[in-house]
């Protein structure tokens, strides 16, 4: 009988390995530019400046992804030396990691971000970029957080001056196990 529910353990033993990454990025604000938030156009008197569309959401998303994945950075993945990378889409270039990441196995499971701008207010617009992240990572809405800070007025978050984000993300990758510990 023991042996039968060792075997039946062994068997339900499917390991979960899973992987943590956080990615952060900055891009300066100006008038005139476009706003892109999670691959979102948001109406704003001033946008994000970049060699891409300047995505600043995704960009923080794309490098935990990267980090979780032990993959490198943005900046290796696509320079910004590189002209084919000029005023490229971020949701392409997410769609590029997120196809090398599948290769080795790795899926998304939930990603927790931060937005960090004075201005324009993101509370009426947090589903919609959830959602478009969600549907990007392939993950349901629910497993996208977003956050949205401003800079209370000071430093150049405060000033209109830039806008941040901060993401982790967590990887899983599912591996039949033959062994149990102990
Ligand atoms: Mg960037």
């Amino acid at each position: 009988m023991q042996a039968v529910q060792l075997q039946l353990a062994r068997e339900e033993i499917a390991t979960a390995q899973v992987r943590v990454g956080i990615g952060h990025d900055t891009h300066r604000l100006e008038p005139g530019r476009p706003l892109l938030l999670g691959g979102v156009r948001i109406a704003h008197d001033r946008g994000a400046v970049g060699h891409s569309d300047a995505d600043v959401l995704l960009h923080a998303l794309i490098d935990a992804l990267l980090g979780a994945a032990g993959l490198g950075d943005i900046g290796e993945w696509f320079p910004n030396d590189d002209p084919a990378n000029r005023n490229r889409r971020s949701s392409e270039m997410l769609a590029e990691v997120l196809s090398a990441l599948r290769t080795q196995g790795w899926r998304p499971v939930n990603a927790d971000g931060i937005v960090f701008a004075e201005r324009p207010k993101l509370s009426s617009l947090k589903s919609e970029i959830r959602e478009a992240v969600a549907r990007l990572l392939a993950v349901p809405n629910s497993a996208v957080n977003l956050k949205a800070k401003t800079g209370e007025g000071v430093g150049p978050i405060g000033r209109e001056e830039a806008i941040s984000a901060e993401v982790v993300v967590l990887l899983e990758r599912e591996e039949a196990s033959n062994t149990l510990e102990g």
